[in-house]
Order: structure tokens, then sequence, then C-alpha cells
């Protein structure tokens, strides 16, 4: 039993240094993901504007070309009251063409809002293209970086899988599975020493009866409360490497 009980803290050594790998080796996609998200969210953000921009772009266009039309309308008018003879067609002409004048004039008004509107939008949509270019050249950066770091990891991971080896092939398939089962529901860590009569895995108090029989170390038990597998450290010093 020692020398199995052994053989399960060796191969969580391994374990161990495997999860905190994957740790680190995670946080660089998680990373890149993070910039991801904002290089979408810049470009959602530039497409309402600019389809914004586009909208009053129309708009102001239309209000031009009809004040355009209006306005040569404006000079006919004008044109017909100077050669007008009859001085009731020409008073009702002239009110006409003052009418007509504010009309353009409003038009003309509202025009220029629009521009002013499309130069505040404008400035808008350079600042946010700048910030997503800063973004994308980021994310450029982030993911080779990633990738060279996934890379790297992959092949450390690797050495240490082969390693697991030396230590499996001495254990019964069933506890194997027993022990990655734990290992896999209690945060990477199944093979966990007691101290001072508690459970170093999830620090509870271990009933005094179960404590004298885990450091008599002829058995395999496991933790009432978080079911990790329990070992005593001094007791199998002389076995552990
Ligand atoms: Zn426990």
């Amino acid at each position: 039993m020692q020398e199995t009980l052994s053989c399960l803290i060796q191969l969580q050594k391994v374990d161990s240094a495997i999860f905190e790998l994957v740790k680190v080796r995670d946080q660089y996609p998680a990373r890149v993901k993070q910039i991801q998200a904002k290089v979408e969210e810049h470009s959602a953000v530039l497409e309402s504007l600019s389809s914004k921009l586009g909208v009053l772009r129309e708009e102001r266009q239309t209000k031009e070309q009809h004040l355009k039309s209006e306005e040569e309308k404006l000079r006919k008018w004008e044109k017909r009251l100077m050669e007008s003879k009859k001085h009731h067609e020409a008073s009702t002409l002239a009110r006409e063409i003052d009418a007509q004048k504010r009309l353009n004039q409003e038009v003309q008004e509202e025009a220029l809002r629009l521009l002013e509107q499309e130069e505040v939008l404008n400035k808008k949509v350079d600042e946010i293209s700048a910030e997503l270019d800063g973004f994308r050249k980021e994310y450029d950066k982030e993911k080779a970086i990633s990738d060279a770091k996934i890379a790297e990891f992959a092949s450390q991971i690797q050495v240490l899988e082969a390693d697991r080896g030396q230590f499996t092939k001495h254990l019964k398939p069933n506890l194997l599975r027993k022990y990655e089962g734990i290992r896999d529901r209690r945060n990477g860590l199944a093979v966990v020493p007691v101290q001072d009569g508690c459970c170093k895995g999830c620090s509870m108090s271990l009933p005094p009866q179960l404590y004298n029989i885990v450091l008599q170390a002829n058995t395999m038990e496991t933790c009432p409360s978080c079911k990790r597998i329990l070992y005593w450290e001094e007791g199998l010093e002389h076995v552990i490497s």
C-alpha cells in the first residue's frame, strides 16, 4: 500500500505541474480573446457611425438639391417681377418672393445644421478608426505571442505527459480512474497530506479514528469532506524519493 500511495503522490506531482502549465498557458488565448472583443466592439461602433453618417449626408444632399431648384424658381420670379408692369401682379409676386426667400433660408439653415452634425460624426469616426487600428495591431502582436507560447507549453506538457507513464504503469486501472476522477473534480488535486488532524486539501478536521488509520498507511483512505486521497507525509518519507 505504501508503494501505491507513493506512486499516487509522484503522479500527483507531475499532474500538478501539468495543471499549473495549462493554467498559465490558457491566459494567453484569454488575453487575445479580450483584444478581439475590443476589435469587434469598435468595428460595430464604426459601422453604426458610418451608417448614421450616410443617412445625414443623404438628407443634407436632398435639401441642397431642393434648395437649388427653389432658388432657380426664385430667380424666374424675380425676373418676372422686373418685367411686370401691372402694380397688383407685382405686389403679389413680391410677397411670394419674400415668402419663398424665408423658406429657402430655413432649408439652408437645416442643411447647415446637418453638415455640422456630419462634421462631429466624422471626427468621432476618425477617433474610433484610430483606436480600432491600435487594437488590430495589438491583436496581431498578442496572437503571435500567444501562438508561440502555446507551442512552447505544448512541448513542456508533452515531456510531463511522458513522465506520468512511469507512475501510472504501477497503478491498477480502477485506482487510476478513481484518482483522475477526483483530480478532475477537485481543481487538479486528488492526493493530499494530512496535518494536525486535518485534510490539507479542504482544511476540514478528520475524525480522530480516520486520522489514526491514515497515519498507519496500510489502507487507502479518502477525506469524508472533499473525497481526496489522504496520506501522512512523514510516515511515507522513506518511500517518497
Ligand atoms: Zn478534504
